[in-house]
């Protein structure tokens, strides 16, 4: 089950636009979204085709790093990020409402004892769970690229990773692993766990959020390639309906040199022990 990821079509081609170090982006336009593409109606579709597959996510076909830092943001990031106070007790308050909703339509008495704070410690939760999308990628990368004459492959093992799955809100998690090739640039390698941390406080696909950390860190760096590999157990395939225990699903995604090079990935592949 390995997804991997073409570069030929992203916008994360090596060709010449330069950024300064230390993490500032030069503005590159963001390719405009169209409606149809975020209403979810079945318009969405493409007919014709054998599958009637959907449109490709604007999560991914948008450039990883917009004009203002912010990376992929959900339509509603802005003003999470810009709400006063008031406004953010208003928007717990919402989600709250809504938990008692569920709560009451499930069955259950809301006053009892137990329940009682539940849906605003719920709704704080939630907030937590998908604060990833208030992250600005200058403030996660901060000032941790590093000019360095460096070009072996670096790797970061096993970096714990929780994220809700967006089909049925509750959590996949796992190990995910990543790897570079410096093109004398390295990043700091807690930033690379950071960057990992950020796009899993999201609704997420296991895939998408493989491609989104190497599309990233691609941007980033600009280094020779990328390699992600993402390890996870996902709630809604253990806890329902197939039950399949301890079934894990490997997701991965390779750029440049470990795309192109095979003995590049079977190195990647060996230090992992995966072969
Ligand atoms: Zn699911």
């Amino acid at each position: 089950m390995s997804e991997s990821t073409s570069n030929k079509n992203s916008h994360t081609s090596h060709d010449g636009e330069k950024e300064d170090i230390n993490g500032t982006f030069s503005p590159r336009p963001v390719l405009p979204i169209k409606r149809s593409k975020l209403s979810g109606t079945g318009s969405d579709f493409y007919v014709g085709t054998p599958l009637q597959t959907r449109v490709a996510s604007p999560c991914t076909l948008n450039p990883p790093i917009d004009s203002d830092g912010l990376s992929w943001p959900s339509r509603g990031a802005r003003g999470r990020i810009d709400q006063t106070p008031e406004e953010a007790l208003a928007r717990e308050a919402r989600i709250a409402g809504a938990v008692k909703v569920i709560l009451e339509e499930v069955g259950e008495d809301v006053d009892r004892e137990g329940l009682l704070e539940t849906p605003e410690r719920y709704a704080r939760a939630m907030l937590f769970f998908t604060k990833g999308y208030e992250d600005n990628i200058r403030d996660v990368i901060k000032r941790a690229v590093f000019e360095e004459d460096h070009d072996e492959m670096v790797i970061v093992r096993d970096i714990e990773i929780y994220s809700l799955c967006e089909h049925h809100l509750v959590p996949f998690f796992g190990k995910a692993h990543i790897a570079y090739i410096p093109n004398k640039r390295v990043l700091g390698l807690s930033k690379l766990a950071r960057l990992a941390e950020m796009y899993a406080r999201r609704f997420q696909v296991q895939e998408r959020l493989t491609k989104q950390i190497a599309m990233a860190l691609s941007e980033i760096l600009r280094p020779r390639g990328v390699a992600v590999v993402i390890e996870a157990t996902h709630m809604c395939m253990v806890s329902r309906g197939v039950q399949k225990t301890g079934s894990s699903t490997t997701t991965s995604c390779m750029l440049g040199c470990f795309r192109d090079q095979q003995k590049t990935r079977e190195e990647f592949l060996t230090l992992l022990g995966r072969k």
